[in-house]
């Protein structure tokens, strides 16, 4: 059996664990069962890696600055540091594993981050004139283009250019140096990321577990995920 851990936030004002169930869906309907991955001590991280077949790190709040070396900005939303810590030690520990890993969303930046990269705090203190990338529609509508540029996300979804949804008020500013650049909106944002010395380890800044019913490419996504992910359990 294929296991994938779902990394999640934290309600702390309910004592609840914070995860759209949208992400486990889809994985079932691709044969894989899931694990929440709660913020939780880092010390635990190493162990249960060993435990699972693949990692997605999921939406959510922002990422506390303090981790690319700047002050909080005005246009900063609620962080959980908690919730850093505990992901950033879970990709030490994937990583060293080489274990397939999908991030998405928050778990995008999340990852550009851990290897050094950095991010807008706020799209909309930004110096440049972006997109609405806070789409006021549904999640299965897919509000803007990407075009996308690196050969291997290009493979995975047969495309070079595919349309997602876009539900993020921060953005990568510079991406850390073992990322490669993969898609970008038409505003020159950078929206996925391959680090392409893994066999699987892609970022995407939109939520393709939200689209997967109806888009191929947000299909193709979770299959060549899950592919990957299978081949762990042999
Ligand atoms: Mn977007």
């Amino acid at each position: 059996m294929t296991i994938i851990g779902l990394s999640c936030g934290m309600d702390y004002k309910e004592n609840c664990f914070q995860l759209r169930a949208s992400y486990q869906q889809v994985l079932e309907k691709y044969g894989a069962s899931v694990v929440l991955l709660p913020p939780q001590k880092t010390i635990f991280a190493k162990e249960i890696i060993a435990t699972i077949d693949g990692l997605i790190f999921t939406g959510g709040g922002d990422i506390a600055p303090l981790y690319w070396q700047e002050e909080p900005q005005k246009g900063l939303g609620a962080v959980d540091p908690k919730r850093d810590n505990w992901e950033v030690a879970l990709l030490k520990y994937a990583l060293r594993a080489s274990l397939p890993i999908l991030a998405i969303c928050r778990g995008m930046q999340l990852v550009n981050i851990a290897m050094g990269g950095s991010v807008w705090q706020d799209l909309y203190c930004a110096e440049k004139n972006y997109l609405q990338h806070m789409q006021n529609a549904p999640g299965w509508h897919s509000s803007h283009t990407v075009t996308v540029i690196h050969p291997q996300l290009q493979k995975i979804i047969n495309k070079k250019e595919m349309q997602v949804n876009s539900f993020h008020h921060q953005g990568i500013k510079c991406l850390a140096k073992n990322l490669e650049a993969a898609a970008y909106s038409k505003d020159g944002l950078l929206e996925a990321w391959v680090a392409p010395q893994y066999d699987f380890c892609i970022g995407v800044q939109w939520h393709p577990e939200l689209t997967a019913e109806n888009d191929a490419s947000s299909k193709a996504i979770f299959a060549s995920f899950i592919r990957e992910a299978n081949k762990r359990t042999c």
